[in-house]
């Protein structure tokens, strides 16, 4: 089942991943606060990923792998 793995370190919370995704599953996760003081983008439903790669094309600073 594909899945996304967001490097909470290099995410900077801009959010351009969250309006790629057809699927609308990624959403900022206000409960994390990284080194750089962002809150990084997390996946909401992992059963709904369908690995296309929209969120890790977006993606400005290479923050995101899709796994599947
Ligand atoms: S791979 Fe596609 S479906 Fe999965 S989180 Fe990224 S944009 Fe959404
Ligand atoms: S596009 Fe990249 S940097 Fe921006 S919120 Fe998504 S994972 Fe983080």
């Amino acid at each position: 089942m594909p899945k996304i793995i967001v490097n909470e370190t290099i995410c900077k919370g801009c959010e351009l991943c969250i309006g790629a995704c057809p699927k609308k599953i990624i959403v900022i996760d206000k409960n994390t606060i990284n080194i750089k003081g962002y809150h990084p983008a997390k996946l909401s439903d992992e059963s709904e990923c369908i690995g296309c790669s929209m969120c890790a094309m977006m993606c400005p600073d290479i923050a995101i792998t899709v796994e599947r």
